[in-house]
């Protein structure tokens, strides 16, 4: 229960943020959403169109690929929690620049430490980059990170995979591969 009331200040703080210029273009700012004690956050970069009009995270075309390939993996979206490194939509879905994510990363940080999940999935490069300092997510998709002790997996961003067949079974691949290794983790946590 106090986790809920703490994402849901989170929520309520994003909502009304005023910390950098987005804020004058956006429609809705856009908190994470889903399970408050989930043992998966999903990252990805900034609310699209349809986010930034309905403001919840994931729901466009790039949201359905993430849902078919957490199905997938029998997972649902009330099971896990997932959040965008900005939350206000950049204009024309520009990348974010470095002092919108340095301005919004408090909300993230937070969003991690009260859930505190086994694992953090990272999708694409600008979380990859933002979050591990990491770049080329083709080469680097499918591995685990561990940074301050915290578990990170790396993976494409589902709208990349929204025009190419071959990149969104790699992508389903590697939200099974998540998966597995959170039922180990899990399997160890109670033996
Ligand atoms: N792309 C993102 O990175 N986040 C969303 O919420 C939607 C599309
Ligand atoms: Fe605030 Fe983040 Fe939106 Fe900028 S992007 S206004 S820091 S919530």
């Amino acid at each position: 229960m106090e986790k809920y009331s703490s994402i849901k200040i989170i929520q309520e703080n994003v909502k009304i943020c005023k910390k950098c210029n987005l804020c004058a273009s956006r429609k809705n700012a856009v908190p994470g959403k889903g399970k408050y004690d989930s043992d998966l956050i999903f990252v990805g970069e900034a609310p699209g169109k349809s986010e930034d009009l309905q403001g919840e995270p994931f729901i466009g075309a790039a949201g359905k690929k993430l849902n078919v390939a957490l199905k997938n993996a029998g997972l649902t979206r009330d099971e896990i929690y997932i959040t965008n490194i900005v939350k206000c939509r950049p204009p024309k879905n520009r990348i974010p620049t470095n002092e919108e994510k340095i301005m919004c990363s408090n909300y993230l940080e937070n969003e991690i430490s009260i859930i505190n999940p086994k694992i953090i999935c990272v999708m694409g490069n600008t979380a990859f980059h933002s979050i591990l300092d990491g770049k080329e997510i083709s080469k680097n998709h499918g591995k685990f990170f561990y940074k301050q002790e915290r578990l990170y997996f790396v993976t494409f961003h589902p709208a990349a995979t929204i025009y190419n067949q071959k990149l969104e079974k790699v992508f389903k691949n590697d939200i099974k591969k998540l998966m597995t290794e959170l039922q180990k983790l899990k399997i160890e946590s109670t033996t």
